[in-house]
């Protein structure tokens, strides 16, 4: 027998989200995740991937993932400090320090697991974090799981942050305190107040922690967000994913060596859950050489970005103001958010909603996520449909 509590929690709290339209039906994709993609045997225009610059799908990624394969075989084998610290780790590690300016890099098993991982290995119950009311789910994650005390700052408010920082000082509760902040916003697009932050965090002595999912392989010529600002001496934690514009799977913290060399012995995704493949960390680590050598993939990701933000606002749509390839579509209530991005499906183009509690309630939106990978023709198409489908659903005049 198992649990009726279980089947009554289940029952009740699956139909609540479904009567209020917030439940996320997953579409599973028959196929690579390229610019066009098949679901249920339908051809797509898929804006929807965080895959910026078409390298999940790219040839020479690929090649060396299947090299690195028949070299080293399929699995790291062991956590990274008994003996799963293969040398294509050591070389990706590297390779991530350099392009981001630090003196070191440490690679861990996603993005999401960085944040769990080094919060917690820094901050501790004597600590406060400051962290903008907007960011990520891992942030929150890994900032709950650290216990230090949690203090919310208005979004990108830096008269909030200045405040809260100069209370939390002078309360003297405290023994460190943290500012951490997306490098890029991924619901809005919109980028941090960096130099700002960098600002009152040298007022206040703040540890300065960027998570730039979102800017790594975007902003900066592919470096990220710190880069972009010119700030790698003043951000003491860089973090970053391997698994969007770098097309793999994983997430790293660059920084000082000592931050690095300390993560290696306290951060407990590193310590207890086995290394990524050798296939991620050879892939990752060429990724990073493409990036290193040319922005012919961050141009065209920009180029295309930019046409296809013209278009949609073009036709009247709320696009927001993102300042990156991250083009929302603000419709604002939920269950017509989810209609609408059902019509553009079945029109042919990919384009998922995004509803609370991923973003505020009352502030849906179909996010569209432009490649290096998409042609013109492709966006030239998918703009067609949302104007058909905007005017069906009296959206856009
Ligand atoms: C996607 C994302 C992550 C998680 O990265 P994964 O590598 O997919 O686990 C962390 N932080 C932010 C801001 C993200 O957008």
């Amino acid at each position: 027998m198992t649990s009726k509590k279980l089947d009554a929690f289940l029952t009740e709290n699956i139909e609540d989200l479904q009567s209020k339209g917030l439940y996320n039906e997953i579409d599973p994709v028959q196929g690579a995740n390229g610019p066009v993609i098949t679901i249920n045997g339908q051809e797509l225009i898929n804006l929807s991937s965080n895959n910026y610059l078409g390298l999940a799908t790219d040839e020479r990624l690929k090649e060396v993932a299947i090299e690195a394969v028949k070299s080293h075989g399929v699995g790291a084998g062991a956590v990274r400090t008994i003996n799963g610290t293969l040398d294509l780790h050591i070389e990706l590690e590297k390779k991530l320090a350099a392009f981001k300016g630090t003196e070191a890099a440490i690679a861990y098993q996603s993005g999401f697991n960085c944040n769990m991982a080094a919060i917690s290995a820094v901050m501790d119950k004597n600590d406060a974090i400051l962290s903008d009311e907007l960011n990520h789910a891992s942030i929150i994650d890994g900032c709950r799981l650290s216990r230090a005390k949690i203090i919310r700052f208005n979004h990108s408010d830096m008269d909030d942050l200045r405040l809260k920082a100069k209370e939390a000082v002078e309360s003297g509760q405290y023994n460190k305190i943290m500012v951490i902040t997306d490098g890029v916003f991924s619901m809005d697009g919109d980028v941090a107040k960096l130099p700002e932050i960098v600002e009152i965090a040298e007022e206040f002595d703040l540890i300065v922690y960027v998570d730039d999912a979102h800017g790594s392989g975007v902003l900066g010529k592919g470096a990220g967000t710190v880069k972009h600002f010119g700030l790698q001496d003043k951000v003491d934690m860089q973090m970053g994913t391997l698994s969007k514009a770098i097309g793999v799977i994983g997430g790293y913290v660059a920084g000082k060596q000592k931050l690095i060399d300390w993560l290696k012995v306290r951060s407990r995704p590193f310590l207890f859950s086995t290394a990524v493949t050798p296939a991620d960390a050879a892939a990752s680590a060429k990724a990073i050489d493409i990036l290193t050598e040319s922005t012919e993939l961050q141009n065209k990701m920009w180029e295309n970005s930019e046409y296809l933000k013209k278009g949609l606002k073009g036709l009247g749509y709320d696009i927001g103001n993102s300042e990156t390839p991250i083009t929302p579509v603000i419709i604002g209530e939920e269950k017509l958010t989810q209609q609408f991005s059902k019509r553009l499906v079945e029109e042919g183009v990919y384009a998922k909603s995004i509803v609370f509690p991923t973003v505020p309630q009352g502030t849906g939106r179909v996010r569209n996520m432009p490649t290096a990978a998409h042609t013109k023709e492709m966006l030239d198409q998918a703009i067609g449909i949302y104007e058909k489908v905007g005017k069906e659903l009296g959206l856009i005049k």
